[in-house]
């Protein structure tokens, strides 16, 4: 019999697949013995059941109800209760964090009648009103559907009558109304009455938090996270404790540490008088942490003890909601709590430093797309002129757009490709669009832990909150600083979410401290620091080694600077453009041998020179040079340009040049519908006489300049675009010819290395056969990718890859991350049957893939013997390789 529900008192961190984050940490406080409201988790395993059938799995009810008696008796009364009765909150809670996504319900089980019985026991009717007015709102919209504007609406003019400000002003008799008035709004809006009960308020929240999974919110956060669709969320289900009985009562948010820069010591926002909702949301400005020290200092006391525990115990910064009711502490949630990437790096060498974790365990914990953060430029604080205000710096990092004031904008000048800063007074989870399209998040409340924070730093979005110097006029479209600046909607601001500033216009950037680490060496302290003890761990911990796409000296130079180890790939085409275009045209119209000789012949000497350059900067290493690969007509003008020329031209009256007519025929003449699937690659060179020739000849003279300047070439020869052994054996033959005659001609021998990419399904399928004339291997998983799926990756920002990432088909595009199943697959044959045949190849791959985090730790697993990617990837691939292994 499947089982559903879980009491804390059962559950512990290591079952949140099952229990969800939620669930599963309270589970572990409450193993830690501190002072947790009793409580039960609905599984995510009853969630998925009631989203693929639509009906609750069967006995889940009778469990529910079981729980509760064991809650109802520990608390010693029970739920809806007329004289004093327990209430419950409902809280979603999925196996990774989805801050503010999903729904809550909070104050199940007060009715008409019970909020009587909680009036007096509270002694405050006020209280049991609000209470039961806010059960009304949330439960209306939540689980019944009623418009949220419908209440917000109705709450407005009741203040508008009263002439109040604030929901604090309204009395008893106000929010009695309210409940009244709600309730006949929902009978209205549903033809259903608002259930009185509570069994059943219960039961229908559970299913409407399931039904949350699927809430726009969540799914758009999902993709955005990469999280998987098919989980499902865990439903906490919890007595309720008040944060609003008083000002000896109190809600708060706090960190182990500072979420944004990782400095030890407590912090957090407090609210006093109000509930965690209140604290999140940023409607009412919180003060620090530490002020409860004064407010409530036994409380306080207590807090900073059980934080300790948790710190020590999960070894790792926790952040916690906690509730104070009536002077007595409730801790409501905890979790190994989200940071910047700068606070990933601190907090990990911090620890290592203690001793509290192992070097392996600190290196599990950064990630190379937080390295690849640190590298960022930063705004030249040279240039910044004075500051329009200053906030809270909650998420780091330098953005610079064009300010506006709601999401729909935002989404909207993102998608014309215009760069935007979001400026709102706080944000709700709605304005998740708008986070997501923006550059940074800018806000004029809310501290540290406000949902704008919390969200902006789990995407590594900038964001500076709480800027109160600010005053921000959503719908004038504009906010004014305290000077009395006023900025409208699309003036260029720059946001600095290290420092907390916004500046007028655009601030130029500068290296960030760690790039010029990377570059110069130059050692610092604290982020630098920590990122490069990660590193230094990585690479003492990595098998996989790590070399850089380039083909320039300066490229290579900073790729080895950067930690590469050697060149896996040169792409030689990118040497014939520029001025160079001129004389490959010449080769390309040559209609003669010796016109062709002679363009080749003035080739020559300019790629020799580029090939010493790039060797001289990778002295000692291997540089995996590919002969040209593209179709030749990439080099040739397009040829509607070139038809307009002969066109006007002609209507001139003056007849087109010979070589504009040339090339248009030229053009004409190779022409392919399918030039990704045409004359490139290998076939290039089995077909055009003395290419292939020409540029082995300037490998291999380069390689005996560098012998002869003493140095240390390790040129390697790929051919591109294989598919048969045969192509491979014809160029192989010819490349070896030259080589043989150069080293007769210099007196010096020259050995390189011939290989072959592997970027047709057809040369993974049929790798053992290929081998037998390959000294190495690397994959092209760019081409392997287009043609095991069928999808051209010149056309893959096309619309129907957003789809079918909006439709899960894949969870990232297979162009960015390996696809495992297919491509990957390909890849596996292909190591296998490779090094079945040639043991001990070495193989590598050198598609866009090889800087791509995940891809890494599948070609780690995959057996390769390197991974070589672009060279401002190389420090991230070096990271990633290390953390493949542990
Ligand atoms: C590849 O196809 O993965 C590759 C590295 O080659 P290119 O991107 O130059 O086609
Ligand atoms: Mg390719």
């Amino acid at each position: 019999m499947v089982r559903y529900v879980y009491d804390f008192a059962e559950g512990g961190r290591d079952m949140a697949d099952l229990l969800g984050g939620k669930g599963a940490n309270l589970a572990e406080m409450t193993r830690l013995g501190l002072p947790v409201p009793p409580g039960f988790t609905v599984t995510t395993e009853a969630c998925r059941a009631f989203l693929a059938t639509g009906a609750e799995p069967e006995g889940m009810t009778a469990e529910i109800s079981r729980h509760l008696t064991a809650v109802e008796r520990a608390a010693g009364r029970s739920l809806g209760q007329r004289d004093d009765p327990l209430l419950l909150s409902v809280r979603s809670g999925a196996r990774f964090s989805m801050p503010g996504m999903m729904e809550t319900v909070l104050d199940i089980g007060l009715n008409d009648e019970s909020v009587q019985g909680l009036a007096k026991t509270s002694g405050n009717e006020r209280f049991a009103w609000d209470s039961y007015r806010r059960l009304v709102q949330m439960f209306g919209s939540t689980v019944m559907g009623v418009d949220t504007a419908l209440f917000e609406g109705t709450i407005t003019l009741l203040k508008e009558a009263r002439e109040v400000q604030d929901d604090v002003q309204l009395d008893a008799g106000d929010l009695a109304w309210l409940v009244e008035t709600y309730k006949s709004l929902i009978r209205d809006e549903t033809g259903q009455d608002f259930p009185q009960s509570p069994a059943e308020q219960l039961r229908l929240a559970v299913l409407a938090v399931f039904r949350s999974w699927n809430g726009e919110r969540a799914r758009l956060y999902r993709k955005r996270e990469h999280i998987p669709e098919d989980l499902g969320t865990a439903v906490t289900v919890q007595r309720m404790v008040f944060g609003n009985l008083g000002a000896d009562s109190g809600s708060g948010v706090a960190f182990t540490r500072d979420p944004a820069t990782g400095r030890p010591g407590l912090y957090g926002d407090y609210l006093s008088n109000a509930q965690g909702e209140d604290v999140v949301a940023g409607i009412r400005n919180t003060v620090p942490l530490t002020d409860l020290e004064r407010l409530d200092p036994e409380s306080y006391r207590r807090l900073c003890d059980h934080m300790g525990t948790l710190e020590r115990h999960y070894r790792d910064l926790c952040d916690i909601e906690f509730t104070i009711e009536r002077g007595t502490l409730w801790m409501l949630q905890t979790r190994v709590g989200k940071r910047t990437a700068e606070a990933a790096f601190a907090i990990a060498a911090e620890l290592a430093e203690e001793g509290l974790i192992t070097p392996d365990e600190a290196l599990a914990r950064v990630s190379g797309d937080g390295l690849a953060r640190l590298m960022f430029p930063r705004f030249d604080t040279a240039a910044t002129g004075d500051a329009l205000a200053h906030g809270i710096p909650a998420s780091p990092g330098a953005a610079v757009g064009a300010a506006v004031f709601d999401s729909a904008e935002a989404v909207r000048r993102a998608a014309a490709g215009e760069k935007v800063v979001l400026v709102r007074q706080e944000t709700t989870p709605d304005d998740l669009p708008g986070m997501l399209a923006a550059q940074a998040v800018l806000t004029s409340r809310g501290g540290k832990t406000s949902h704008a924070a919390v969200v902006a730093r789990g995407m590594g979005k900038v964001c500076v909150c709480g800027a109160e110097e600010l005053t921000v006029n959503t719908d004038a479209r504009r906010f004014t600083t305290r000077a009395g600046t006023v900025v409208e909607e699309g003036t260029v601001v720059s946001v600095d979410g290290s420092a907390g500033a916004v500046y007028l216009g655009g601030v130029p950037l500068v290296a960030s401290a760690f790039m010029r680490y990377l570059e110069t060496g130059e050692q610092a302290d604290g982020i630098v620091a920590a990122g490069a003890r990660a590193l230094r761990h990585a690479d003492a911990v990595r098998r996989l080694e790590v070399r850089a796409n380039a083909d320039t000296p300066e490229d290579a130079a900073r790729a080895r600077r950067f930690g590469a180890q050697g060149i896996g790939l040169c792409r030689t085409e990118h040497m014939f453009l520029g001025e160079r275009r001129k004389l490959v045209e010449e080769m390309i119209l040559a209609r003669t041998d010796a016109q062709r000789a002679r363009a080749l012949g003035a080739l020559l000497p300019l790629q020799r020179r580029d090939f010493v350059g790039i060797l001289e900067a990778m002295d000692g290493l291997p540089v995996t040079i590919r002969l040209l690969d593209p179709p030749l007509h990439e080099f040739l003008p397009d040829r509607t340009e070139l038809a307009v020329r002969v066109a006007t031209a002609d209507a001139r009256g003056e007849p087109p040049t010979a070589h504009d007519t040339e090339l248009l025929a030229a053009v004409d003449r190779m022409h392919e519908e399918n030039p990704m699937l045409g004359l490139r690659g290998v076939r290039l060179g089995l077909v055009v006489p003395g290419l292939v020739a020409m540029q082995v000849r300037a490998i291999a003279e380069a390689v005996v300049q560098r012998v002869r300047a003493g140095g240390a070439p390790h040129a390697e020869i790929m051919v591109p675009l294989v598919g048969a052994v045969e192509e491979l054996r014809l160029a192989r033959e010819e490349v070896e010819q030259v080589l043989a005659r150069i080293g007769e001609e210099t007196g010096v021998p020259v050995r390189c290395p011939v290989g072959t990419m592997i970027e047709l399904p057809r040369a993974a399928l049929t790798a053992g056969r290929i081998a037998e004339e390959a000294e190495f291997f690397s994959f092209g998983t760019n081409d392997l990718t287009q043609t095991a799926w069928g999808f051209s990756r010149d056309d893959v920002e096309a619309e129907f890859f957003a789809a079918y990432l909006d439709k899960g088909v894949f969870t990232a595009s297979p162009f960015e991350t390996i696809d495992r199943d297919g491509v990957g697959r390909l890849v596996r044959i292909a190591v296998d049957e490779g090094r079945a045949a040639r043991p001990g190849l070495t193989i590598g791959v050198c598609g866009e893939h090889g800087g791509d985090p995940e891809s890494v730790h599948f070609f780690h697993a995959a057996g390769l013997d390197y991974v070589s990617c672009s060279p401002f990837r190389v420090p991230v691939a070096r990271l990633e390789a290390g953390r493949a292994t542990l």
